[in-house]
């Protein structure tokens, strides 16, 4: 495995979940693997007084929570390059100090990465930039939420490029850095079978589904401001979506991909006052069973007696473009569904004649899954003759096409390949800026048909796929969704 240059990376936001859930954990991996040069830093920066110890203390704990089997020495050498730096990102003290401390080690990469509020972002750019910290070797890495539409987005994204060229800036989607991602690139773009196939003569429909168990969590104060649609389509549905459609780009090159993505996002066809009635579903779960409990509804979890905020919502978005007309893809995500699972399925279409007699039984059209979570992987499903003697009968199998466990590699997280592309600075699996843009406005007009039309997200009980109308809107295209719950994805 490569090891990756020399680099010092500061957490902003050092102290809390994403950085102790994910970003940390991640980190140790890489290290673990040797990836990482050991004279590298890890600089966690919060507001909270803290010394390089206690931080340890936490990283330490944090890392025995999140990765299974870690070596208890690898972790005491790992912590040796962990540190903590106090200061307040929106206040002037302590940052010549912080300043002198980068600058006493020349010579490497530097990766802010702002794992915080995005309120803070132009008060730490700003001092990035004034500290002369924003050079060649600086990489700044942003987190979603970037804004709530298309204008807060422009804001966000002004805020940052005066600061830093867009060549360094890595607007993180992690959906982007999932293995299965990456599979689809490889199996479109290095197989010669695939891409005949790739267009609106062979594919029936496409089906997109992220789904969750969990409710609020402690997010409820974001997430009502937010909803569904602002959370999760107008980024990671979107990104895939872009993924499946764009067209092959000339090369890897991140702005070669990036191209491609940006075509497909601004041919979506638009949905607006006309037609967000046909074309979109919103829900809000109510009381019921989820992960084998009793759980409240989301009025009861956010503590508010109303909200028309989306905890679900399903989209038939159609691609127009010569590859895609006629093509639609489904989106759905939601909270409190009956199972966490993340993945695209890509419909054939129908034979277009049988010759099997009646008893052969039906022929199902083939079926391409690339599940993203829990269990990532990528099945084809044909159909072949069911096996033994006897008459002629039709069974569909998959083909299972990620070889993960054949070859017993461990997929690793997708933070794990992201953080160290942008140590790398390389940007393909990150958003551009006018990707975030475009993606807002595609979305804007839906979130304003929504506030027209006085009608409340319709109901669901948690621990169901949403409400009916979310069937209705596959079903009366003569479709359904994929069963995502099952684990033949
Ligand atoms: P969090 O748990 O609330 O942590 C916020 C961090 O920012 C804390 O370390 C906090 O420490 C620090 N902070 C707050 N004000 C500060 C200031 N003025 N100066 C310096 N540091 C300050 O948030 P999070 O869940 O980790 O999320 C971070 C960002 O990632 C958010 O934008 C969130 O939307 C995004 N995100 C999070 C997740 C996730 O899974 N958590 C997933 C996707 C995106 P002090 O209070 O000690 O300063």
């Amino acid at each position: 495995m490569k090891v990756v240059d020399l680099f010092d990376l500061v957490i902003f936001g050092g102290t809390g979940d994403l950085a102790m859930r994910k970003l940390l954990p991640a980190m140790y991996r890489r290290y673990a693997d040797g990836q990482i040069p050991p004279d590298s830093r890890i600089i966690g920066v919060a507001r909270t007084r803290d010394t390089d110890e206690s931080y340890r203390d936490s990283v330490r704990a944090a890392i025995a929570q999140h990765v299974k089997n870690a070596d208890a020495a690898t972790v005491e050498s790992f912590l040796a390059m962990v540190h903590y730096f106090g200061l307040d990102a929106t206040q002037d003290a302590g940052w010549s100090e912080f300043e002198a401390n980068l600058k006493s080690r020349a010579g490497r990469v530097r990766v802010f990465y702002l794992s915080t509020s995005p309120s803070l972002f132009v008060a730490i750019c700003n001092r990035l930039r004034a500290h002369g910290l924003n050079g060649d070797d600086a990489r700044v890495v942003i987190e979603k939420p970037i804004g709530s539409d298309l204008a807060s987005a422009t804001v966000i994204n002004n805020d940052v490029a005066s600061a830093f060229d867009e060549r360094h800036v890595f607007r993180i989607d992690h959906y982007l850095g999932k293995e299965t991602v990456q599979n689809l690139l490889a199996l479109r773009f290095g197989n010669v079978l695939f891409e005949p196939l790739w267009n609106a003569r062979r594919i029936d429909h496409v089906q997109i589904t992220v789904a969750e168990t969990v409710g609020l969590e402690k997010r409820g104060a974001y997430y009502d401001n937010a909803g569904a649609l602002r959370d999760m389509v107008q980024n990671h549905l979107l990104q895939l979506l872009c993924m499946v459609a764009m067209e092959p780009p000339a090369s890897l090159d991140a702005d070669a991909v990036r191209d491609e993505k940006l075509k497909v996002l601004r041919s979506l066809k638009p949905i607006d006052q006309n037609n967000a009635i046909i074309s979109t579903v919103r829900g809000q779960y109510r009381a019921g069973a989820s992960n084998g409990g009793a759980v409240p509804g989301y009025l009861e979890d956010l503590g508010k007696p109303a909200s028309n905020t989306d905890t679900f919502v399903a989209i038939k978005a159609e691609v127009d473009n010569w590859r895609w007309a006629g093509v639609p893809f489904y989106l759905r995500t939601g909270k409190r569904l009956p199972a966490r699972v993340s993945e695209i399925v890509i419909q054939f279409k129908q034979i277009p004649h049988s010759i099997f007699a009646p008893s052969a039984g039906p022929v199902a059209p083939n079926k391409l899954v690339l599940r993203l979570q829990p269990d990532e992987g990528v099945k084809l499903w044909l159909m072949i003759k069911s096996p033994g003697p006897g008459g002629l009968r039709l069974q569909e199998v998959p083909l299972d096409m990620s070889f993960a466990e054949a070859f017993g590699v461990s997929q690793p997280d997708a933070y794990e390949r992201l953080l160290l592309d942008v140590v790398r600075g390389n940007l393909t699996l990150f958003m551009r800026r006018d990707e975030v843009e475009a993606a807002w406005s595609w979305v804007d007009p839906i979130l304003a048909a929504w506030k027209t039309n006085p009608e409340a997200p319709k109901p669901y009980t948690a621990g169901t796929w949403g409400p009916s109308a979310a069937v209705a809107l596959i079903e009366r295209d003569g479709r359904t969704w994929h069963d995502a719950d099952t684990n033949d994805a």
